[in-house]
């Protein structure tokens, strides 16, 4: 079975062929973010004018190097949403230009539900799962009771874990994105600052926003009274707090729904410190597997779409041709 997947919900272009659900046979990336750099974030005009650009280069070099062509395809698996919707609609077009020519099966794919398939290219899935999805617009845990069956057990009630990473960046004038600044700071400083950790107990919710204020005033105030606060310190103390309450509350769930996979997905999962803590967290829980896919995958990409796309079309999910970019989707309602 061989999926093509697309994917433009924010700001890569990207296209990938895989094999049987598992096996990547090509993976093409075309990220965008020196294009938005300067603007400090994403510009959604300048994603989707990117995306029209790259689209077709991307796709063409996805077929090259798994060495197929149209008529090898046994369904294009697309994002279509969450996302930008400029961007997603993009993705989806091809998509359904490339299906409409061909014949070939069409299925949509919830960018997250990407994220977390991220996860079957390098394992076998064993349910019930458990997925830490942390990414830049996006904190939540999520029970895969079967494959295809989501349900949100936990989400971020304001920032999501990426977006604080990245303001916070902003507030020490480091270049977006800038989680892998902060890391990289955090491993440099110590953890000496007093900053709140929001536990929210009793629900498996997670809220960022206050940590990030703290952050905020912390600077402010030792500016006011001349000190000198260091950057790497800062950092630390931030990365510290974020990673606490991400791998409490995942160790807490994990155990509490009896999961026999913890799977991590996101961006995010690129950090240094959060796979090291969750690696340690779960050592001596030696019946529930972490599994930390390699940073390349965890990072939008078109693989994991294809990975979910794989699973969905044996399920028999089909898209019409009247599929269309769906900013808001809803992953519990987004299978079938
Ligand atoms: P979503 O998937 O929710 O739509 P997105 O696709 O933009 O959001 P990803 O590409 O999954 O998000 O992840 C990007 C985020 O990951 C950015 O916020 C970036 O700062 C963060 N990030 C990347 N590397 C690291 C790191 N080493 N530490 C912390 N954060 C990181
Ligand atoms: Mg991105
Ligand atoms: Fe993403």
């Amino acid at each position: 079975q061989i999926i093509l997947g697309i994917e433009t919900s924010c700001d890569e272009t990207a296209a990938a062929v895989i094999k049987n659900g598992k096996e990547i046979l090509s993976n093409v990336v075309a990220s965008q973010i020196e294009s938005h750099k300067r603007f400090g974030g994403v510009v959604p005009e300048i994603a989707s004018r990117h995306h029209v650009e790259q689209m077709t280069i991307v796709l063409e070099e996805a077929l090259n190097q798994a060495g197929i062509g149209y008529s090898d395809i046994d369904a294009i698996a697309v994002t279509e949403g969450p996302g930008l919707v400029g961007a997603l609609l993009i993705g989806v077009n091809a998509a359904k230009a490339i299906a409409f020519a061909h014949n070939i099966p069409l299925v949509g794919v919830h960018h997250i539900a990407g994220h977390i398939y991220a996860n079957r290219l390098v394992t076998e899935m064993k349910f019930p799962a458990l997925s830490l999805v942390v990414s830049g617009g996006h904190t939540e845990l999520v029970l895969l009771k079967e494959h295809g069956d989501f349900t949100v057990i936990g989400e971020t009630r304001d920032d999501a874990a990426g977006e604080a990473y990245d303001k916070v960046a902003r507030t020490l004038h480091l270049p977006y994105p800038g989680g892998p600044h902060i890391d990289r700071l955090a491993h440099e400083g110590n953890p000496s600052l007093k900053l709140p950790r929001a536990w929210l107990e009793g629900s498996y919710d997670f809220s960022f926003s206050g940590l990030k204020s703290a952050v905020i005033n912390t600077l402010h105030n030792a500016e006011q009274r001349g000190e000198n606060i260091e950057p790497a310190d800062l950092a630390a103390s931030f990365q510290e707090s974020v990673i606490e309450v991400l791998v409490t509350k995942t160790l807490q769930a994990a155990q509490a729904y009896d999961v026999k996979q913890v799977l991590l997905a996101g961006g995010v999962a690129a950090n240094k410190g959060l796979r090291a803590a969750l690696t340690d967290g779960f050592e001596s829980l030696s019946d529930i597997e972490l599994v930390v896919p390699p940073l390349y995958l965890c990072t939008d990409n078109a693989a994991m779409i294809a990975a979910a796309g794989s699973v969905l079309f044996q399920k028999g999910k089909r898209s019409s041709l009247a599929l269309n970019g769906n900013p808001g989707l809803d992953i519990e309602q987004s299978m079938f």
